[in-house]
């Protein structure tokens, strides 16, 4: 049974430790005690009130919905509840929106967060505005624990980013470009275990080089140069570029390249790597060329990474230096960066006690063969073409009906709990929450 409190993620306090078997661990604690009745109900239990369980509360907003954490009744486990209500404002937001819940229905990886259910949708179209859907629940983001107080340990910091190579892998495998990982967007739970959220601005690589792609992508600090650079093409290297940015902030516990433009934003990028020869912006457009060539040549200050913090190991700034490299072609790729040896404490401790791929035995550890197994077949994505409203309702209808049928107790919002007008009126984030728009570089 789903019970309902007032608590919010607010009232949460987070602490890590390191537990007996040496894992990095976070535990959270919640200050939100009363109980009424559930948010979400299935369609054949009742919503008796539980005082076992833990109430209902807001956890916070994205740009594409409200999530509320609940209890599954069919399971009384925790999940994440995400009301997406304005996904019909155009064909555009239609698109995203269906990406996020298809992608969020399709993969099935650990280190990905995945979709446990959706409510049914009304049968009736015309009425069909709204869609709720039903993900693990996780209990904080690592955007959060980089900026609490609480301490973050070398062997922290490797088991989060080999996570977050793994689940990165699996996606570029399956031919997805993530677009937008920042912190916010990589969600940890209480055994330090970690999954990429968050796929609106996600897309399958664009394959034909002449096709113009949208630079309104990535949030601006997690923001790649050739994007800065107003490149028309771009692939997989944008998200390791964000892989990069996360990983000096794990290390020094503040954002690596943090302007208030993306003008600025190059002039940080510049700081530190120094001016690249022309053949490393080669896909950067003619204006965004001739104001590199305009500025002051500038030498680079690699050194500087080392005063992030003591953590900074010439192994650790060796790899970051990869990842943080102008010429997406020169970049590392995900598969490269999971072969340095930079990464193999943290694929050992995740493999020794975190995944679920192996397993402890009399005999000691049995080691799954595929430590990053990949998807092996290219994400579909040819139903997202939709070209009106109607047709975008349509789709959607039909994807969540096939998944939410896919379970046998199809579940329903609870319109007698006490929470559900708090629930409905929820509202998503504001326009200057996502990417800002890219530089005008034809009016320089
Ligand atoms: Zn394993």
């Amino acid at each position: 049974m789903i019970s309902m409190t007032h608590g919010t993620a607010k009232n949460k306090q987070q602490h890590y430790y390191t537990n007996n078997s040496g894992t990095p661990s976070y535990s959270s604690s919640s200050t939100s005690s009363s109980n009424s009745s559930a948010a979400v109900a299935s369609s054949t239990t009742t919503t008796a009130n539980n005082e076992n369980e833990p109430g209902d509360f807001l956890i916070g907003y994205g740009a594409f919905g409200v999530i509320w954490a609940v209890t599954d009744p069919r399971t009384s486990r925790r999940v994440a509840l995400k009301k997406m209500p304005h996904v019909f404002q155009s064909v555009v937001a239609a698109r995203r929106a269906f990406r996020e819940i298809k992608m969020l229905c399709t993969f099935r990886h650990d280190n990905i967060l995945q979709a446990v259910d959706i409510l049914q949708p009304p049968s009736q179209i015309e009425i069909f505005n709204e869609v709720y859907i039903l993900t693990e629940l996780m209990q904080i983001d690592l955007h959060k624990i980089i900026v609490s107080q609480q301490a973050l340990s070398i062997d922290h910091c490797k088991v989060f980013l080999y996570q977050i190579l793994r689940g990165l892998k699996f996606l570029h495998s399956a031919g997805v470009i993530h677009r937008d990982l920042k912190p916010g967007n990589l969600l940890v739970n209480s055994d330090c275990l970690l999954k990429i959220c968050d796929f609106g601005l996600a897309r399958t690589e664009e394959l034909d080089k002449t096709k113009r792609m949208t630079q309104e992508v990535v949030t601006q600090y997690y923001r790649a140069p050739e994007l800065l650079l107003g490149t028309q093409h771009y692939s997989y290297a944008i998200d390791v570029w964000s892989v990069g940015c996360i990983f000096a902030e794990l290390l020094g516990r503040r954002i690596l390249f943090q302007a208030s433009s993306p003008l600025k934003q190059l002039d940080l990028i510049l700081n530190l790597l120094g001016s690249p020869p022309l053949d490393e912006i080669s896909s950067a457009c003619d204006g965004a060329k001739s104001y590199i060539l305009s500025k002051t040549w500038r030498a680079p200050k690699v050194n500087t990474l080392y005063s992030l913090s003591k953590n900074v190991t010439h192994e650790a700034a060796q790899l970051l230096l990869r990842m943080l490299t102008w010429d997406p072609k020169k970049r590392i790729t995900i598969n490269q960066a999971l072969e340095n040896t930079y990464i193999h404490e943290g694929r050992i401790r995740y493999h020794s006690c975190m995944c679920r791929c192996c397993f402890s035995a009399s005999n000691g550890r049995q080691y799954t063969v595929n430590l990053e197994p990949i998807r092996g077949f290219r994400y579909d994505d040819s139903d997202e073409n939709f070209s009106s409203l109607r047709q975008a309702k349509e789709y959607m209808h039909k994807l969540l009906t096939e998944f939410s049928q896919a379970n046998t107790v199809p579940l329903r919002l609870n319109h007698d709990s006490p929470l559900y007008k708090t629930f409905a009126t929820s509202q998503v984030a504001q326009a200057h929450e996502l990417p800002p728009s890219p530089v005008a570089w034809d009016k320089f």
